[in-house]
């Protein structure tokens, strides 16, 4: 999960660094509120999850409330590389000096950790390392010792930082490793990290990503994740526990197991475009033990989604052998037309595995109209796509 600029600097602040502390907003009249209360020139921050915020003009200074309240209202709503812009954070506007910039992240080509950081900061990462791949300083970090006063000396020294600021940016160092390894991040990353011209250092932007997998460490993370940005058919599958993630394509997809669900994925594809491009709604894992409840949830959210004209069940039995898992589609059918959902589209359904023969004959036997059994994965992937192109 990435965090918004605010959501970074919070975390910055609670592990010692330097940063402004500032408040998000969602509207011209709270961004003047704001701006009166924190008092002088402050800066109006578009919050949205991507970086050039600077540059498509998502961030202004502002010299007093009334002026907040109109940049607040300039950037409010502003489609900043696909994101709409809905808060914004106004901080007290700093001084600036020198613009550096530090990151540490997870080389997984090097299976290390990295350290980066430039006395040329400010501008985008990616164009400095093309342009002047000198100025940005490279250090590995070792996992298991990670940056104490040592290894940020070299990072300091590599990057070739002022005196007047040696001692500051060392200390900045370690405490944004403790950001990483504490909160449990993928990357950490500070442009600018400024000099003021009074020499002090400060963080006057952050971008933090967290590792999902390390999210049961972090009961408060929960709270960071922002449901706005969430499509509504995940949220309702993430409170059933489902693994589904929304596509934009016409063909639904019902899988057990994360791999087998990303090859229907691409058969449909490939399949879908003899047929005037059909392509995967969704991607939906029921996992292992694929329960009547569990295909009539996964039915259920892949059905209320508009967009879907057919749908794939590809299902491999192993330790959930086959006639369990035609059995699980056939009750879930019928606990959807008993909840007046019944289902309206054609379901093509491709089991092999073990009792791969046991369970065609179940969902025979049930002779459900709307059901088709096909018996190989590029067959049913041909057939479904075929179906979605009629029903489109
Ligand atoms: P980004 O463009 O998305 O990376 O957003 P930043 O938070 O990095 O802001 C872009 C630029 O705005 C920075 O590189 C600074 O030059 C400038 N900026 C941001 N905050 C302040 C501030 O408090 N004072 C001043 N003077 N400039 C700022
Ligand atoms: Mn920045």
């Amino acid at each position: 999960m990435d965090l918004y600029e605010y959501q970074a600097k919070d975390a910055f602040a609670r592990h010692g660094v330097p940063t402004q502390s500032g408040e998000v907003v969602h509207s011209p009249q709270a961004a003047k509120e704001a701006a009166a209360s924190i008092g002088g020139l402050v800066v109006v921050k578009a919050q949205v999850k991507t970086g050039g915020r600077g540059k498509a003009g998502g961030v202004k200074l502002a010299t007093d409330p009334q002026d907040a309240y109109d940049k607040a209202h300039d950037i409010l709503g502003l489609d900043i590389k696909g994101h709409i812009v809905r808060q914004v954070l106004i901080n007290p506007a700093a001084d600036i000096a020198e613009e550096y910039y530090v990151s540490f992240l997870l080389d997984r080509a090097n299976r290390t950790f990295l350290a980066m950081a430039s006395k040329e900061g400010g501008m985008e990462i990616e164009q400095l390392a093309v342009e002047r791949p000198d100025a940005l300083a490279k250090v590995p970090v070792d996992a298991l010792v990670g940056v104490d006063r040592a290894k940020a000396e070299e990072i300091v020294d590599a990057a070739g930082f002022d005196d007047s600021v040696r001692e500051q940016v060392i200390t900045v160092l370690q405490r944004l490793w403790d950001v990483f390894v504490k909160e449990d991040a993928t990357l950490v990353e500070v442009n600018p990290l400024v000099k003021t011209p009074t020499g002090e250092v400060v963080a006057l932007d952050g971008k933090v990503s967290l590792d999902d997998n390390a999210g049961f460490r972090h009961p408060d993370h929960e709270a960071l994740v922002d449901f706005t940005e969430t499509d509504p058919l995940e949220l309702r599958a993430k409170e059933k526990d489902l693994n589904y993630v929304k596509l934009s394509g016409s063909v639904g997809i019902i899988g057990n197991g994360a791999g087998l669900v990303m090859s229907t994925l691409d058969v449909v594809a490939y399949a879908g475009e003899e047929f005037g491009g059909q392509r995967p709604a969704n991607f939906l894992d029921i996992g292992g033990g694929a329960s009547a409840e569990v295909m009539a949830d996964g039915l259920e959210i892949i059905l209320s989604d508009p967009e879907v004209k057919a749908v794939f069940v590809n299902v491999f039995g192993g330790i959930t052998a086959c006639d369990a898992v035609a059995n699980g589609i056939v009750q879930a059918l019928e606990l959807l037309a008993a909840k007046g959902d019944a289902v309206t589209m054609p379901l093509v359904v491709r089991l092999d595995g073990n009792n791969a023969d046991l369970g065609r004959q179940i969902l025979r036997d049930a002779a459900n109209p709307l059901v088709e059994l096909v018996d190989t994965m590029d067959g049913a992937a041909r057939r479904v796509a075929e179906l979605a192109a009629q029903g489109a």
